[in-house]
């Protein structure tokens, strides 16, 4: 990714959009909508000082909302470029309010407030489609319970979870327990506050306020307003510290997650939702739970399946490797339903197919394989170029030129046209790229020709 970053021939454009392209195959006009990041690119050195001082706390999208961002940020920690962007949802200056702490950290004047998107046009003789994918949201399959049960997650969110730069830092914490933990920052923060008033009080009447607030029930200061008030923060505040002691004393149990369960095609060869195979999900339950018990060799993992689908070289052996050395259970057959435990623990329902038996089984987390679906701005661009999608809305191609698409010129791979992983994606872009520099070497011999 830094070879991109670095190399003369590349220019990459971040946080940036497609406003409209025309032309054919040799010749495509190109408007690109260069959003707003009210940091300068070519000031901003990625040092994260402004970030370190930043007031405004929100959600972490790269993290799935699982942890938290300051409103000034860098999308993730090697993305490229390294430029922060001010998000102006959040920013308090931004929005009106004061603040500009930023523009008075940053040693390097990249901070503008007032820099506006820009459209910038240019020409190319081939283009790629690499837009990804996007999750499927599991909320419908109701027997699943995504949405009710805290500790039911995603496998995307599992591997934020479990990953050296993701909110935990890679300490497979349950979400049930880091809500606790979030619960307990904000009334520590509001205690905090609290105690500082109740102190300033204590020492303008020179006692301290348990002492005082007996006496004041005793019913000893019975028209002194001064008091009265100081009754009612001494009260506030003990309304703040007594949860607060509450959800510390429960936090004092908190393990990492040891138990886990992964659940295959979630939404994925289910004629409700997706008929197709996503292709990755299932090697990358396996690579999770290994990851799991490299973290953690306590670890224990089971993953329920119609089947694993370990195609690749050296896929098969990698699932035996997990079952032999990481504690991984495979268990064949779909599961019915989840519900929750005590302890806010799912308890999985399934089918035994081997045993033909009905069983459930208790975890400290639940992952679920969620189905690979088309992005959402596939639509848009297969309307601005013209090309076809298949009945699920992935690019469609042949199977005898994969990574061709219906218009001349323009190319796909990965996820955008077939589910996939990475291997294959990445063969897929380099064929891709050779397809289009195939156009770019044609158009430079014809004009070689024209001038000889
Ligand atoms: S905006 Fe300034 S302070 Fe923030 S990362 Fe860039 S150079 Fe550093
Ligand atoms: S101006 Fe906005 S981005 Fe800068 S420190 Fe304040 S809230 Fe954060």
């Amino acid at each position: 990714m830094l070879d991109v970053g670095r190399h003369p021939k590349i220019n990459l454009m971040a946080y940036s959009e497609i406003e409209n392209i025309e032309g054919q195959a040799g010749s495509f006009q190109v408007k690109i909508r260069r959003k707003a990041r009210y940091v300068e690119e070519d000031k901003c050195t990625g040092c994260g000082a402004c970030r370190e001082k930043c007031p405004t706390i929100v959600p972490d999208a790269f993290n799935l909302g699982l942890g938290t961002r300051q409103a000034i940020y860098s999308y993730f920690a090697q993305g490229i470029p390294s430029t922060y962007t001010i998000d102006p949802d959040y920013c308090r200056q931004l929005k009106g309010k004061k603040c500009g702490i930023c523009a008075k950290i940053c040693q390097a004047d990249a901070i503008n407030f007032d820099q506006q998107d820009r459209i910038v046009e240019f020409e190319v003789a081939a283009i790629i489609i690499a837009v990804g994918y996007d999750i499927f949201d599991p909320s419908p399959i109701k027997e699943y319970r995504y949405s009710e049960i805290a500790n039911v997650v995603t496998a995307f969110e599992l591997e934020r979870l479990s990953s050296a730069s993701g909110p935990t830092h890679g300490h497979l914490e349950r979400p049930s327990d880091l809500a606790v933990k979030a619960e307990i920052a904000t009334l520590a923060k509001k205690a905090e506050k609290s105690l500082r008033t109740l102190e300033k009080i204590e020492k303008k009447f020179g006692e301290a306020s348990p002492q005082f607030y007996e006496k004041y029930q005793r019913g000893q200061y019975p028209d002194d307003e001064d008091r009265k008030k100081w009754a009612e923060k001494y009260t506030a505040h003990l309304a703040v510290m007594e949860p607060l002691e509450a959800l510390q004393k429960q936090a004092e149990g908190f393990t990492v997650a040891k138990r886990l369960a992964f659940v295959q095609c979630v939404g994925s060869r289910d004629l409700r939702f997706y008929p197709f195979c996503s292709g990755y999900c299932c090697m990358h339950s396996i690579k999770e739970a290994i990851i799991a018990h490299e973290h953690e060799p306590e670890t224990t993992s089971t993953i329920f399946g119609m089947d694993i689908r370990a195609v690749g070289k050296g896929f098969e052996e990698y699932k035996l490797r997990g079952g032999n050395t990481s504690r991984i259970t495979y268990v064949r057959g779909r599961v019915a339903e989840i519900t929750e435990g005590p302890n806010q623990n799912p308890v999985v329902t399934y089918e035994d197919t081997r045993e033909r038996k009905i069983k459930s089984q208790e975890f400290d987390i639940v992952s679920l394989a969620t189905a690979c679906k088309p992005s959402k701005s596939i639509i848009g661009l297969s309307k601005l170029l013209g090309f076809e999608l298949d009945e699920y809305n992935f690019v469609k191609t042949s199977p005898v030129s994969p990574v061709d698409t219906s218009v001349p010129g323009v190319f796909v791979c990965s996820c955008a046209g077939v589910p996939t992983d990475v291997p294959v994606a990445v063969a897929q872009a380099s064929s891709a790229a050779g397809r289009a520099a195939g156009i770019v070497f044609k158009l430079y011999s014809e004009k070689e020709q024209a001038v000889a």
